[in-house]
């Protein structure tokens, strides 16, 4: 059975306290969620052991916003992909385009990034995605084809089935967003495949899910889920709140029951 991957990326909102509620309830909740549904979660730094240990025994993983690709070293403000595996973690979001906007994230950090995350055992989950003016000048499939070329420089082919991709049209996130049409992200998604099978061969690259992400809301999910090559959702502000996620995961949960 083909896992569909949904999850969310909390970014700088919650505090412990919010995470823990969020978290216990997600908890109750994970028996009622379709077991072909492989669900994370993204919270800030501080909350990864201890939501880790909320979640204990449950199938909802928690990832890193983030990652250095040095074990350690001199670089105030970073954390280790040592660190995560310690706190009990296996996932990572690499290049979520509010890193690449506001901190230079670039392509070469990432080709850095995604091999230390893969040497560490850590799932990297690279978000790749154009801007507005790039898919204004139709530049979007070279934008994701440059990002995904830079970012996997450094994988090998034995090692490439354990990357995760997440596409994110920058346009298509966060309150300024413009949720993109369905038509767009299925071309978008055929035209990540294609790239993933130019680098890998198409039996790797058909293992590695490409995930959807930006505006996914309580009316729209599934019209993304229902595309050919869309192998998940990250859900952003939808996401964030306990009812409208509720609402989500059992429209997905129905809908996924109703196909066997
Ligand atoms: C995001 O920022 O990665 C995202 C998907 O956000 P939203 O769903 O809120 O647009």
């Amino acid at each position: 059975m083909k896992k569909l991957y949904i999850g969310t990326n909390w970014k700088m909102h919650k505090t412990l306290g919010e995470g823990k509620r969020y978290c216990e309830w997600l908890a109750a909740y994970a028996k009622e969620i379709h077991s072909q549904i492989d669900l994370f979660v993204i919270p800030p730094y501080t909350a990864i052991y201890p939501l880790k240990e909320t979640l204990k025994d449950k199938p909802v993983r928690i990832g890193s916003q983030n990652m250095h690709w040095m074990d350690e070293g001199p670089y105030t403000g970073e954390i280790s992909p040592l660190m995560l595996t310690e706190a009990g973690i296996d996932l990572v979001e690499l290049g979520h385009s509010e890193r690449r906007q506001y901190y230079n994230e670039n392509d070469a950090d990432l080709s850095k990034k995604v091999k230390a995350a893969l040497d560490h055992h850590l799932t990297p989950l690279l978000c790749i995605g154009e801007s507005l003016i790039e898919k204004q000048l139709s530049a979007g499939p070279e934008t994701v084809e440059r990002q995904l070329k830079m970012a996997l420089a450094k994988v090998e082919k034995a090692q490439a089935g354990e990357v995760q991709i997440a596409y994110e049209p920058v346009w298509a996130i966060g309150n300024e967003g413009t949720p993109a049409s369905p038509e767009y992200v299925e071309q978008m998604h055929r035209h990540i495949r294609q790239v993933l099978i130019r680098l890998f061969g198409k039996d790797t690259a058909n293992i590695i899910p490409v995930i959807f992400g930006g505006s996914v809301n309580t009316e729209n999910y599934l019209s993304y889920l229902k595309l050919k090559g869309v192998d998940g959702l990250f859900i952003g502000r939808a996401a964030w709140d306990i009812e409208t996620f509720r609402e989500i995961l059992a429209g997905i949960t129905c809908w996924l029951n109703k196909k066997q």
